[in-house]
């Protein structure tokens, strides 16, 4: 990992750089080959989503638009509230539009299922979901995931998009973070 400084905060990498963009090819023929010759509306959810967005996006031969949502359900702890706020919401009109959402990590599911029926209700034509990450707790809830990169432990991990605290979103892998930093 990048500094010491850092590297002291991590328990361990958990999935290197190559590992990740590898996935993400991966993830990218499936979605070509299930949207071919229709036009795909990402929809990254800010900010945990902007790195898989920015490398998804540019792997996928297939046209896209991009759009963002900010929601909070996390605050800067480490357990979700159950709670979703519109921060920021889409520019684009989803009537009859096939939506994608991607997003980083999918924990309690709670963020997941509220978005998707939301955006749902916009009128969309089809509302899928990619996330890069998945944790066993998702399985509790009913959100239909169709493109999940990594099931990973249940663990808090920072890195690649995913801070604590606005922290280590610029760290180019995914690593768990150390409990002596949030403890
Ligand atoms: P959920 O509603 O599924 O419990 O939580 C989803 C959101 O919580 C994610 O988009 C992410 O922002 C945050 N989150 C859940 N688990 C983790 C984790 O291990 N690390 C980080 N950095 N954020 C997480
Ligand atoms: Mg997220
Ligand atoms: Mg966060």
């Amino acid at each position: 990992m990048e500094s010491s400084e850092i590297s002291g905060d991590l328990t361990s990498v958990l999935l290197t750089e190559k590992q990740i963009l590898d996935k993400i090819a991966e993830l990218s023929r499936r979605i070509e080959a299930d949207y071919a010759g229709e036009k795909v509306l990402l929809v990254g959810v800010l900010k945990g989503a902007v790195m898989v967005m920015a490398d998804l996006a540019r792997e996928l031969k297939l046209p896209i638009d991009m759009d963002w949502m900010a929601v909070s359900s996390y605050g800067s702890g480490t357990k979700s509230s159950g709670v979703v706020r519109i921060l920021k919401d889409l520019d684009s009109d989803l009537t009859g539009r096939k939506v994608l959402i991607v997003e980083d990590i999918i924990d309690s599911g709670l963020t997941l299922s509220w978005l998707r029926a939301n955006l749902e209700s916009r009128g969309a034509h089809s509302v899928e979901i990619c996330a890069l990450l998945r944790k066993p707790e998702a399985a509790k809830v009913d959100v239909d995931v169709r493109y999940v990169g990594f099931e990973i432990p249940n663990e808090f991990v920072v890195g690649y998009g995913l801070d604590y605290a606005e922290k280590y979103r610029n760290l180019r892998d995914i690593g768990i973070l150390a409990p002596h930093v949030y403890a």
